[in-house]
C-alpha cells in the first residue's frame, strides 16, 4: 500500500544542543523556590529513610543481645517516625511538584498556542493538523515531567547515591569495596544498552504520533469516509498503522526488559560474593550478623538511585528532541505577520486596486500573473470562471492570507482617501474590515447567540436578532427546542448546510464589514432556500464592496462586474449581458450551466 503523509517519522534524534535547554530552563525559574523546597524535603525523606538499615545494624548488634528493652523501645519509635517522616513530605512534595509541572505545561502550550494561532495558511497547508496535536499535548507533557520531577529527581538520586556510599562505608569500608567493584559491570552493561532502548522508545513515540494523526484526520472526515464507503481501506490503514506501533512498543519493551534483567542480574551477583564474603568472615568474627543485615540493604537500594539515573538521562535526551519540535513550532516563521511599525488601517471606503499582482503557493507553480483590477466603492465583483483557475486565491490575498510574489493590493482610507498597501498596515486592522464566508461555515460549540455574536463580541441581543432576521436565519432559529440558546456541537452537527451557512450570514452580517467576500457561500444551499436568502444577500451588499464567487451562475447575474478567471489572470470582465453578446468563455459557460438545466434549448 501507498506511503502516505501519516507514514512520515518526525526525527527526533538530535544532538544535545545546550540553547534548547537554557530556553526550557526560563520556564522553570519562576518556579525555583517551590522546587527547592520539594527537593530538599525528598532529600530529607531519602536521608532518613537511609538510617533505617543502620537502626537494624544496632538493634541486632547492640540491643539484642544486651536484652535492653528500653533502647528496643526507643529504636521501634525512630523507625516509626522516619517513615511517617517520609510519608508527609512524600505528600507534600508530589503536591508541591503536581502544581508545577501543570504551571510548566500551561506556560508552554500558551506560548505554542499563542504562535500556532499566527501561523500563516500555508503551515498548515502541509501538515496533519493530528502532528500538531501531538506537539501541543504529548510531546509538552512529556517535557513538562522531565523539567520538574525529572531535574529533581536527578539531583535527588545523586544525593542519595553519596549518603548510600558513606552510610556503606561507615558501615563496613570491606563489604562496602566488594559492592562498589560490582560498578563498572553495571555502567558497561548500560552503556551498551541505554542508546538502543531510546532509539526503539523514539521510534514507538514516532509510530503513536502517526497514528494520532490518522485518527484525528478520520475523526474530522467521518462523514466523507462513510459516504465513500471507505470503511474497509480506511481500516486497513489504521492496521497498518497501528501495527507499526505494536511492533516498535513490542521492540522498546523488550528492550526495557533486558536493562531491568541485567541490572537485576548484577544486582543479585553482587549480593551474592558480599553474601558469601560477609558469612565467610562472620565465622571469623570479624563483621557482625547485622552488619551483613545493614550492608545487605544498603546494597539493594545502592543499584536504584544509578538505574534511575540512567532512566532518566534517557528520558531526558529523548526531550530534547521533544523540546526541539515544540521550539522549532514556535519558531515557525510568521511570514505574513505585521511589518514593524505597521500602521492600522483607518475605516476603509471600499475601493480594492490589484496591481499587477503575481502570486503562486507553491515555488515554481504560478496560479496568477501579472493581474490588474481596479473595483469601485461599492462595486459588486462576481469571480468566475473552471475549479482550480484562481478565484478564491485571488480573494485570499485581499485577506493576506498569503503573502505575493510581485505587486500590490490597495485600499483606501475612507476619510482622507489615502492609499495603504495592505502590506503596510496590521492584519488586524485590515481583516476587520473584511467579511468572509466560505462554503463551509465554521460552527462553533456552544449556542446559536454565541455563534451569531462571534462577529462582534460587544453586539445586544436586539443587534443579533436583527441581523439573524435580515438573513432569513431567524425563522428557523426560533423553531429550535431552545431558540437561539439551543445548543450546537462543534461544527454544529445538529444543523443543515443550509442553516449553517444562514447563521453565518448572520454571524458577517453582524460584524458589518466594508469588503464582503462570499466563497461559494451559496452552494451548498438548495435553489428554494437560495431563492429566500437572495433577500438576505441583497441585504448583506448594500453599501459594500463585495467579492463574489458562486459555481452556480444564476446567483451572480445581478453583480456589476463579472470577472472571468482563467489562464492565470483575468480573461474577460464586464456585466453579465457584455459578457453574454462578447460569445466568450463566459458565454460558452453560461450556456453549458443553463443547457444542463434545462433552461434553453440545446
Ligand atoms: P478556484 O477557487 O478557482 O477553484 P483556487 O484559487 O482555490 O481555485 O486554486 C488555484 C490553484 O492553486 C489550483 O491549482 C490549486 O490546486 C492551487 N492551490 C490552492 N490552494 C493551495 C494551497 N493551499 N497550496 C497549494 N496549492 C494550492
Amino acid at each position: 500500500m501507498a506511503r502516505n503523509k501519516f507514514d512520515v517519522d518526525e526525527t527526533l534524534e538530535s544532538p544535545f544542543q545546550l540553547k534548547h535547554l537554557k530556553r526550557a530552563l526560563r520556564y522553570i525559574s519562576r518556579h525555583r523556590v517551590k522546587m527547592l523546597t520539594a527537593l530538599l524535603l525528598s532529600s530529607l525523606s531519602s536521608i532518613s529513610a537511609l538510617l533505617i538499615p543502620k537502626i537494624t545494624q544496632w538493634v541486632l548488634d547492640v540491643a539484642v543481645p544486651a536484652k535492653d528493652t528500653a533502647m528496643l523501645g526507643k529504636m521501634a519509635l525512630l523507625f516509626v517516625g522516619i517513615i511517617l517522616l517520609g510519608i508527609v513530605f512524600t505528600v507534600i512534595r508530589s503536591r508541591i511538584m503536581a502544581y508545577v509541572s501543570q504551571e510548566i505545561i500551561y506556560d508552554i502550550r500558551k506560548d505554542l498556542f499563542a504562535h500556532l494561532q499566527r501561523l500563516p495558511f500555508s503551515y498548515y497547508d502541509s501538515r496533519p493538523a493530528g502532528k500538531i496535536l501531538v506537539r501541543v499535548i504529548n510531546y509538552v507533557n512529556s517535557v513538562s515531567d522531565i523539567l520538574s520531577n525529572g531535574i529533581i529527581n536527578s539531583i535527588l538520586e545523586i544525593i542519595t547515591l553519596v549518603f548510600i556510599v558513606v552510610f556503606m562505608y561507615s558501615t563496613d569500608p570491606t563489604l562496602a569495596t566488594i559492592v562498589i567493584a560490582g560498578l563498572p559491570l553495571f555502567v558497561a552493561v548500560i552503556l551498551y544498552i541505554k542508546p538502543r532502548q531510546r532509539k526503539a522508545w523514539q521510534n514507538q513515540s514516532n509510530k503513536n504520533s502517526n497514528y494520532n494523526a490518522y485518527l484525528a484526520e478520520s475523526i474530522d472526515g467521518v462523514r466523507v469516509s462513510q459516504f465513500f464507503t471507505r470503511q474497509e481501506v480506511n481500516l486497513s490503514i489504521m492496521a497498518r498503522l497501528a501495527e507499526a506501533c505494536r511492533t516498535a512498543w513490542m521492540r522498546a519493551i523488550y528492550i526495557s526488559n533486558t536493562v531491568w534483567l541485567s541490572s537485576e542480574t548484577i544486582t543479585q551477583l553482587v549480593f551474592t560474593v558480599m553474601y558469601i564474603a560477609g558469612v565467610y568472615w562472620l565465622g571469623g568474627a570479624i563483621v557482625s550478623f547485622g552488619v551483613i543485615l545493614a550492608m545487605g540493604q544498603y546494597v539493594s537500594r545502592f543499584w536504584q538511585p544509578i538505574t534511575n539515573l540512567a532512566n532518566i538521562y534517557n528520558s531526558f535526551v529523548n526531550n530534547l528532541a521533544y523540546l526541539e519540535r515544540i521550539f522549532e513550532t514556535m519558531d515557525e516563521p510568521v511570514v505574513v505577520d505585521d511589518k514593524p511599525g505597521a500602521q492600522t488601517l483607518p475605516a476603509i471606503d471600499g475601493r480594492v486596486d490589484f496591481d499587477d499582482v503575481t502570486f503562486g503557493y507553491e515555488e515554481g507553480v504560478t496560479v496568477l500573473e501579472h493581474v490588474n483590477l481596479h473595483v469601485r466603492a461599492g462595486e459588486s465583483i462576481a469571480l468566475v470562471g473552471p475549479t482550480g483557475a484562481g478565484k478564491s486565491t485571488v480573494v485570499n490575498l485581499l485577506c493576506r492570507f498569503y503573502n505575493l510574489n510581485g505587486g500590490r493590493i490597495t485600499l483606501y482610507g475612507e476619510a482622507d482617501g489615502q492609499a495603504y498597501d495592505i502590506t503596510d498596515v496590521t492584519l488586524n486592522s485590515l481583516r476587520n474590515q473584511l467579511g468572509i464566508m466560505l462554503q463551509d461555515s465554521f460552527i462553533f460549540s456552544g449556542t446559536l447567540l454565541d455563534n451569531i455574536r462571534y462577529g462582534r463580541l460587544d453586539a445586544t441581543e436586539d443587534e443579533i436578532r436583527e441581523a439573524a432576521r435580515l438573513v432569513r436565519a431567524d425563522d428557523f432559529i426560533r423553531e429550535m427546542p431552545q431558540g437561539y440558546q439551543t445548543a450546537v456541537s462543534e461544527r454544529g452537527n445538529r444543523l443543515s448546510q443550509g442553516q449553517k451557512q444562514l447563521v453565518a450570514f448572520a454571524r458577517t452580517l453582524l460584524s458589518d464589514p466594508r469588503i464582503l467576500i462570499l466563497d461559494e457561500a451559496t452552494s451548498s444551499i438548495d435553489t428554494q432556500t437560495e431563492k429566500l436568502l437572495q433577500e438576505g444577500i441583497q441585504a448583506l451588499l448594500k453599501n459594500r464592496t463585495s467579492f463574489i464567487i458562486a459555481h452556480r451562475l444564476s446567483t451572480i447575474q445581478n453583480c456589476d462586474r463579472i470577472l472571468y478567471i482563467g489562464n492565470k489572470g483575468i480573461l474577460e470582465a464586464g456585466s453579465h449581458e457584455e459578457l453574454m453578446a462578447k460569445r466568450g468563455a463566459y458565454y460558452e459557460l453560461y450556456t453549458s450551466q443553463a443547457r444542463d438545466q434545462g433552461l434553453v434549448e440545446t
